[in-house]
């Protein structure tokens, strides 16, 4: 592979009106570097390629061949949705002139604009895009590790750990307790513990209605506690259990060999643990020096550029920019307002003011589908949101049946804008 430096704007501290400053004629396509193939990278690259019609080099890294969607990983779990129907590989967005690289980002040198992969190879770029999503914070949860994934699973960035999640599930013995830690915020998704659970309750109260569900639990409260509360009272009434800060919740350690859950001093034997820890911005960029104290990316409002290179965007999981969710909605939603910034600057076409939203649906048991959402704009230091919406309890069966049937259709709909 041939990658140059290249002498676009001058420094990486160019003023932002030199920035909008189209390439000149005659110097080579700008580079446009995408780092992490998901719900945020998958979208930019494509964008950026699809509406600059061959005028951008677009290159986008990601280890895997295939991505599995965490959307609808909790519906899989729940028996309602196939594994394979999570998996989405690069082919469209390759064929739309992307250069897919299937490697790991290891190193970002900004001053030289160029990442280093694992094979050892360097790419140049005039724009980088960091989307790499989230990692977990070590220590987080005392007594577990990424190492220990294989006998209490995270099953937070699906794959072969949803699959690990849904065998240890069916295999609970009969009357088991399955245990679910559930993270501080903030964290990716903030219903899909909740959803999670209720998909757990689904399959339980089929195949092993004794079974009990434990959540423990360090906030005070989450996204959709209600309407979850009320959805598991009616199809699973007894079935769950939720620990709370006031109880202890926010003092747990676990043991994977022992199976045990120490609960504010109180040992808990359990059967199947679900440990989804603490996160934290994706690794490559901590080592970009992108993040500060807080393990996250912060980024200005208008275009999610990086507080700490003009010359590089974050989005979607691993970004600190206000009152957005982590989800891939959001990431999505993001990514096409860096797709418009980047076009723009590189080819001088026209950028429009920043228009962000998000939906998240969740499904608690056969069509009863719920929802939450909002529109968001750039407010002076955060993302801001503007209007928002939320399923209310005690709406009708027809009504949530909707809500489900819609989630379905966003499915569809965001994995064809991300992958083509
Ligand atoms: C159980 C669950 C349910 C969810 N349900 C929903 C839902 O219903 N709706 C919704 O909108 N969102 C949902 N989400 C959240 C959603 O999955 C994430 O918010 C979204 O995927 C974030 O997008 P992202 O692009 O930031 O990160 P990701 O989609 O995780 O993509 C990051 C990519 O970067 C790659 N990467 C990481 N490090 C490197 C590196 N060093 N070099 C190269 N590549 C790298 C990874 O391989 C990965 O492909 C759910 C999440 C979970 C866990």
């Amino acid at each position: 592979m041939i990658l140059n430096r290249r002498s676009f704007l001058g420094t990486a501290t160019a003023a932002s009106a030199a920035l909008s400053a189209p390439m000149a004629l005659g110097q080579a396509k700008p580079r446009v570097v995408v780092i992490g193939g998901g719900s945020g990278g998958g979208t930019v690259a494509r964008y950026i390629a699809k509406d600059s019609n061959g005028a951008v080099d677009v290159t986008l890294i990601e280890p895997s061949r295939k991505y599995y969607t965490c959307y609808f990983s909790n519906l899989y779990l729940g028996g309602f949705w196939e594994f394979d129907a999570l998996g989405h590989d690069y082919g469209n967005i390759a064929r739309l002139g992307v250069n897919v690289i299937h490697d790991w980002a290891v190193g970002v040198d900004r001053d030289a604009q160029t990442v280093a992969l694992a094979s050892g190879e360097q790419v140049s770029y005039d724009r980088l895009v960091v989307a790499p999503g989230i990692d977990f914070v070590e220590g987080s949860v005392p007594g577990w590790d990424v190492s220990q994934q294989s006998l209490m699973p995270h099953a937070y960035k699906s794959g072969t750990q949803a699959q690990l999640l849904k065998h240890q599930i069916e295999n609970m013995r009969e009357g088991g307790t399955f245990c679910m830690v559930a993270p501080p915020n903030p964290y990716r998704c903030p219903p899909g513990p909740g959803e999670r659970v209720s998909m757990v309750a689904h399959v339980l109260s089929e195949i092993n209605p004794t079974a009990k569900i434990l959540i423990v639990d360090p906030k005070e409260n989450y996204s959709k506690q209600a309407l979850f509360e009320e959805g598991w009272e009616r199809h699973y009434p007894g079935m769950v259990t939720r620990i709370g800060p006031d109880f202890g919740g926010e003092n747990v350690e676990v043991r994977p060999d022992a199976m045990e859950v120490i609960i504010d001093g109180v040992v808990e034997a359990v059967d199947v643990c679900n440990v989804i820890p603490a996160q934290k911005a994706g690794k490559i960029a901590e080592l970009a020096g992108l993040t500060n104290d807080s393990g996250w990316a912060p980024v200005l409002p208008a275009d999610m550029r990086s507080r700490m290179d003009e010359n590089v965007f974050v989005l979607g999981d691993a970004s600190a920019q206000g009152a957005m969710p982590k989800s891939g909605y959001s990431a999505n939603s993001q990514a096409k307002v860096v797709a418009n910034v980047i076009r723009g600057e590189l080819t001088g076409s026209r950028i429009f003011p920043a228009r962000y939203s998000n939906t998240c649906w969740s499904l608690i048991a056969t069509n009863d589908g719920v929802k939450v959402g909002a529109n968001y704009e750039a407010g002076e230091d955060q993302i801001e949101s503007v209007s928002s919406f939320i399923s209310q309890t005690g709406e009708d069966a027809e009504l949530r049946q909707q809500t489900y049937e819609e989630s379905i259709g966003w499915y569809n709909g965001i994995v064809a804008d991300i992958f083509g």
